[in-house]
């Protein structure tokens, strides 16, 4: 069994992006900016903001966080990414989902530029993406697609299970796995709540996808030998040996389900770090396409 190390392979790509980021202040060119807006003071998204912004930093991207009162009002969200969008200097916008309830996610998305929206959540990019032509690929599948190809894990002609029909993660995940190209070419079965022979799918299935939720999911009996998991769960557990007072658990019982396994992501350090890494990539992506 071997690891899939996000940490390792996010690094790589980090390293890389800083060797671009310098040549393009060699020759005088522009660096990616990232606007990342968080509203309200959600534990789980001040952590995913701060990982992203502390990324930029590292590789030599500016980065600005707009910090908003959770009793925002959607017509305000609405204008303040009304003006990044007209914000010449601003290559790359995110909004951290969940929004407070009285907020649509899907008028929010919709807002965003789509040349900007790095993290391909705007109908225009997961468009693209279904009929394979370039744009911005959601960032944790993108992540995923990217750990596959580094670990050469062959996806032709395999059988796959995605559980998890998300708009910015299963769902997306799918298309890219049974895309027509030399990273896909898998056989998709997309799982869902109303799935009735879950066990079953997954047990004929040479790639899991886990990304539901649900800690502990996917149990050992649910693996045939040699498969792949890749573990996209990400659940605060109650951990009263922490300092934090949580420990983060996957959607797989990686104790039991590692042994059986060919590869595996742990939790954390598996799809996370990716996740920042093709976020900073579809940054980069979208200064170079804008100057
Ligand atoms: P959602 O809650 O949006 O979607 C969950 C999906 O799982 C739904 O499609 C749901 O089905 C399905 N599901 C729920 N229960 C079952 C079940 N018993 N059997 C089969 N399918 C089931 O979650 P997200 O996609 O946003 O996130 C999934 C997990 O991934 C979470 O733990 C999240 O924290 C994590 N995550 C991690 C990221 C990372 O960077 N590592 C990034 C994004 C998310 P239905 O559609 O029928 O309701």
């Amino acid at each position: 069994m071997q690891i899939l190390d996000g940490q390792l392979v996010s690094r790589n790509i980090k390293d890389s992006l800083k060797l671009d980021v310098a040549a393009l202040v060699a020759e005088g060119r522009k660096i990616p900016h990232l606007a990342a807006v968080l509203v309200g003071n959600n534990g789980a998204s001040e952590t995913y903001v701060a990982a992203k912004v502390k990324a930029c930093s590292e590789i030599g991207f500016k980065s600005t966080l707009l910090r908003v009162e959770d009793s925002v009002t959607e017509n305000k969200l609405l204008s303040l990414i009304q003006d990044l969008n007209n914000d010449p200097d601003v290559n790359g916008i995110l909004v951290q989902l969940p929004l407070p309830k009285h907020i649509s996610d899907e008028k929010v998305i919709l807002a965003i530029d789509p040349a900007k929206d790095v993290d391909g959540f705007h109908p225009v990019n997961a468009g693209k993406l279904v009929l394979g032509s370039p744009g911005f690929v959601s960032a944790t599948p993108h992540g995923i697609m990217l750990l596959l190809e580094y670990y050469k894990v062959e996806t032709i002609g395999k059988a796959a299970a995605v559980v998890g029909r998300s708009n910015i993660v299963g769902r997306p995940m799918s298309i890219l796995l049974s895309a027509n190209n030399s990273h896909g070419n898998s056989t998709v079965t997309l799982c869902h709540s109303h799935t009735r022979n879950l066990k079953e799918i997954c047990l004929g299935s040479d790639i899991i996808v886990a990304a539901l939720g649900k800690p502990g999911f996917v149990k050992a009996d649910m693996v045939k030998e040699g498969a792949v998991i890749i573990d996209v769960g990400i659940t605060r557990v109650p951990d009263a040996g922490k300092k934090s007072g949580f420990a983060l658990r996957g959607d797989v019982d990686f104790a039991a389900v590692s042994p059986k396994c060919s590869f595996i992501t742990p939790v954390p350090g598996g799809v996370g770090p990716m996740t920042i890494a093709a976020l900073m990539k579809n940054t980069f992506a979208a200064c170079v396409n804008q100057n």
